[in-house]
């Protein structure tokens, strides 16, 4: 197996250092108004050990380590630092103490350069006068070269890929002379090479006796660096222990837990996608360094869920399979009904039929300023244009009207504004704009993100219903449940390749997630 060679290799002169217990939280409680993000966790760190810390979605890792950085206080718990209780004021204070963390998020100052953000609160002796630039650009220099990244102290961060904003933001972590060092997700915007400097950066560091957390969701390096392994489920620890005494598909097992579910559509559609041709051939997406050749069929009817960590290039395909990217280094095809729809245009593509909703509804699928009357007949106007131009608006507020009823969108009526709808019903005023342009394929990124529970039944029942009127949905999703429960079959891609195609009942949560983690498929049978 891959992993066990790098492991050897990233850790072979490590093995035996003495573990020195650096931090120790026990009972650790944390709610944010009805969610109880953390119930009762115990954690530990060690000095010159790498500690994983893996869980889905939600399962309470990145507030665990807000709270070891001094961002959150605990609603009870207690640490003993170095072996004395002690008490954390806040961030700085951690930082004082020399705990460093590398936040999920980009914290970087965004108009600052490199060297600005690298060098702040960082270097007390040197200020951001002219006379001391040449010494800033030294130093900046040497960290950028000893941690091989190719980017230039003066360049501004706004302007930098989202990648080489990571990196940055790593060699910052690591300049600040961490005794422990806690990664929230640092590698999901990494490429594969950037990957492997910032995993042997983690390994040098543990050798060197600072106690490492790292939080991914790449499982197969949380097996390659890690000595130790946290997996939290719903706010709860789940399994501790040493790497070396666990493997894969027990890690995958207590991520996941136990569930119940109903495979409703895994009988019926199988044999309906087959009995005609393709609706939709997708030949060979591309673009360069995001997306690899990516080729899928689609059947009338069907709902092709297709699912992968963040950075697999999910957002991409999205985009891709409607024409919209902004590249312009989009290549391939989409054949819809047999028919090759115009390359690298969305106009084109919604002509042909299709529909897509994005993953961020606020940014590019809503006007919040307008009516639902105005943001659902905005696409499709020509319909309710008269002979000299004139709208019908009788004929606008009924087809608004007919929808409001149809998907249960709770508004006060067609000229309510759609900022005044939850963020649910604004989801749904969102497939009424597109159900109305009467699309034979739906592309949809996330339909239910950020939606409450009943909203978000509301809405699988709608993609369910469109499915069986002959639409054939390709479901974009990070969210197990919604690949489960709704999909006839689902593709996995893994750093902008697709790896995996799973069918009806081998549609298991495990399966999809260790092929999302590992990319490659899970070799126990089920
Ligand atoms: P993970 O990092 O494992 O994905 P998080 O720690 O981010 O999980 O979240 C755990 C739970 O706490 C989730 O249900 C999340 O929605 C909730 N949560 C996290 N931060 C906040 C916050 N600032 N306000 C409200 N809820 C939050
Ligand atoms: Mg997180």
């Amino acid at each position: 197996m891959q992993a066990s060679t790098d492991r050897a290799e990233l850790r072979a002169s490590g093995a035996h250092l003495p573990a020195t217990e650096l931090l120790r939280c026990r009972g650790l409680v944390k709610s944010f108004a009805a969610v109880r993000a953390l119930r009762g966790v115990d954690f530990a760190i060690a000095a010159g050990r790498v500690r994983g810390l893996v869980g889905e979605n939600g399962a309470g890792k990145s507030t665990l380590v807000k709270i070891i950085a001094g961002v959150y206080a605990p609603d009870a718990g207690t640490f003993e630092l170095e072996g004395a209780p002690m008490h954390f004021s806040g961030a700085d204070d951690a930082l004082a103490r020399r705990i460093v963390t590398v936040h999920q998020d980009i914290n970087l100052v965004q108009t600052m350069t490199v060297a600005e953000n690298l060098l702040l609160n960082n270097e007390p002796t040197y200020g951001f006068g002219i006379i001391r630039r040449r010494a800033m650009a030294e130093k900046v220099s040497q960290l950028l070269r000893l941690y091989e990244i190719d980017v230039e102290p003066d360049a501004v961060v706004s302007e930098l890929p989202n990648d080489l904003k990571k990196m940055v933001q790593i060699v910052k972590g690591v300049s600040l002379d961490p005794k422990i060092l806690i990664l929230d997700e640092p590698t999901s915007s990494l490429t594969e090479s950037e990957v492997q400097v910032a995993l042997r950066l983690i390994r040098r560091l543990a050798e060197s006796g600072v106690g490492v957390v790292l939080i991914s969701h790449y499982l197969n390096e949380i097996f390659a660096v890690c000595d130790d392994l946290t997996v939290m489920r719903d706010g709860e620890v789940v399994a501790d222990g040493p790497v070396a005494e666990t493997n894969l598909a027990q890690v995958v097992t207590a991520m996941v837990g136990r569930h119940v579910e109903t495979h409703r559509r895994a009988e019926a559609t199988p044999s309906r996608a087959k009995e005609s041709s393709p609706l939709m051939r997708v030949e060979d997406l591309s673009i360069p360094g995001r997306l690899d050749a990516i080729s899928f069929e689609l059947g009338h009817g069907e709902v092709l869920g297709v699912t992968g960590l963040a950075g697999s290039g999910l957002g991409e395909l999205a985009k891709a399979i409607f024409g919209a990217d902004a590249s312009g280094r989009l290549g391939g095809r989409v054949i819809l009904d047999g028919k090759t729809v115009p390359p690298r245009d969305p106009a084109a593509s919604l002509k042909a039929g299709l529909a897509l909703i994005t993953g961020d509804r606020r940014r590019e699928g809503l006007l919040l300023d307008f009516t639902l009357k105005e943001n659902i007949c905005l696409p499709i106007l020509s319909r309710f244009t008269g002979a000299a131009g004139r709208l019908d608006g009788s004929a606008m507020t009924e087809a608004t009207t007919r929808n409001i009823t149809r998907l249960h969108i709770r508004a006060p009526g067609p000229e309510a504004l759609a900022s005044q709808l939850s963020g649910g019903n604004q989801q749904k005023v969102l497939f009424a704009k597109w159900l109305e342009t009467r699309p034979k394929v739906f592309v949809m990124e996330d339909p239910t993100i950020g939606i409450d529970v009943g909203a978000k039944a509301e809405i699988r029942a709608i993609i369910d219903e469109i499915a069986a009127a002959g639409v054939g949905i390709v479901l974009i999703t990070t969210e197990l449940e919604e690949l489960v429960t709704l999909c006839d079959r689902v593709l996995v891609m893994f750093r902008g390749q697709l790896v995996t195609e799973l069918t009806g009942a081998a549609i298991r949560r495990e399966s999809i997630l260790h092929a999302a983690a590992c990319g490659e498929e899970l070799a126990v049978p089920a």
